[in-house]
């Protein structure tokens, strides 16, 4: 079924990779697993996002039995992810493909700027037929500035380089009606077209062993997906052949829209952090409900810290989040114009400014 696809991002969860025992890499799994890969390297262009440093460098991190400490996981991470690249270094070798490591950080995807030079080196690497081998920098990241979870940056990577198909590899067959560990009966579904809160309920009570992300982030990856015509499918990485041979019978496949929206307003979308926060009046809310811009006359607050060009979301004198957006001018300057007509902005900051705070292109509705 993953015949038609033709941008293709595998994430490899460290339950599938690592021995949980031994904490080792499962040689044959990968051995075999780069048959599959080999086979669609052939027509498709592929990505790896593979965890599993942080677990398989904790045999040398001796002293702490279950890596509690940050410095612990971020050193266990040094020693894991050489090993891990050299691992796909080697195995792709045998089928004569090349491999490049990126380590990237939660503002590679959040940054544009960042995220537009992250996107470029794929593409680069992509046309020389490499593929890049994609982990967290987890020896740098810190709890508040980190994904945490390889699902949510492999669906920021698809969204990066408009990847039209996401495999998530697991240890389980896809998402269950219930827990499959604790209840016989649970039933895999099969196809999902939509992700309601119902399926985000199902997911929370599944986890794996291993990795850090379980069905609740793998959900929240698909949902990314979903919204820029990416496909995304959780399967087994124990079945045999697990790329190839995915299927609704032993997957679970979340079907995207069919329209995605263009990628500027697709990145907005799923920024994770925005910097900050502009409360609107009734005036301004039906203004961006009609696809009009942010003028400073329809502000009656700002929060947070946000600089000219960095995200915030907007929100109504409810503080419901209505839209997000790119702030063209910095909070201290945000603060002088609250209020007043755009004609003004000259006089008050002393140079001339754009008139709108949001301009309508920089600015998507949340549904
Ligand atoms: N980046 C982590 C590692 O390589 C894995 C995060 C996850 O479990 O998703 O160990």
């Amino acid at each position: 079924m993953i015949d038609k696809y033709k941008k293709i991002v595998i994430k490899i969860g460290s339950s599938s990779i690592i021995d949980s025992k031994t904490k080792n890499i499962k040689s044959k799994w990968i051995t075999d697993f780069c048959k599959d890969i080999a086979k669609l390297q052939k027509n498709k262009k592929i990505v790896i996002v593979c965890s599993g440093a942080i677990a398989l460098g904790s045999n040398s991190i001796k002293k702490r039995k279950n890596l509690r400490r940050l410095e612990d996981k971020q050193a266990s991470a040094a020693v894991g992810q050489i090993e891990l690249a050299y691992k796909w270094k080697q195995k792709l070798k045998n089928h004569r493909i090349n491999v490049a490591q990126l380590l990237l950080t939660l503002d590679d995807s959040e940054i544009r700027r960042r995220y537009l030079n992250a996107r470029k080196t794929i593409n680069s690497l992509h046309e020389n037929n490499i593929i890049p081998i994609i982990n967290e920098n987890d020896t740098v990241a810190t709890e508040e500035i980190r994904y945490g979870d390889n699902d949510r940056l492999a669906a920021r990577v698809a969204q990066m380089i408009d990847a039209d198909l996401l495999i998530l590899l697991s240890d389980v067959d896809g998402l269950y009606d219930k827990n499959p560990i604790k209840n016989k009966n649970a039933k895999k579904i099969n196809e999902i077209f939509k992700i309601d809160k119902k399926i985000e309920q199902i997911a929370k009570n599944q986890s794996s062993e291993l990795g850090s992300g379980g069905m609740a982030t793998k959900i929240l990856a698909a949902k990314i997906c979903m919204n820029n015509g990416c496909t995304t499918i959780i399967t087994n990485s124990n079945n045999k052949n697990p790329l190839v041979k995915a299927s609704p019978k032993n997957s679970t496949i979340f079907y995207s829209n069919k329209t995605p929206s263009s990628s500027r307003k697709q990145w907005l979308l799923n920024h994770l952090h925005p910097s900050g926060t502009i409360t609107v009046d009734e005036g301004a809310l039906k203004a961006i409900k009609n696809n009009k811009s942010l003028l400073p006359a329809g502000i009656t607050d700002v929060g947070g810290k946000f600089s000219r060009g960095d995200i915030i979301t907007i929100l109504s004198s409810k503080r419901k989040k209505i839209a997000i957006g790119i702030a063209a001018y910095d909070i201290a300057d945000t603060k002088k114009i609250i209020g007043i007509k755009s004609k003004e902005i000259k006089n008050i900051l002393g140079y001339e400014g754009r008139d709108e705070i949001i301009h309508k292109d920089d600015l998507v509705k949340f549904t």
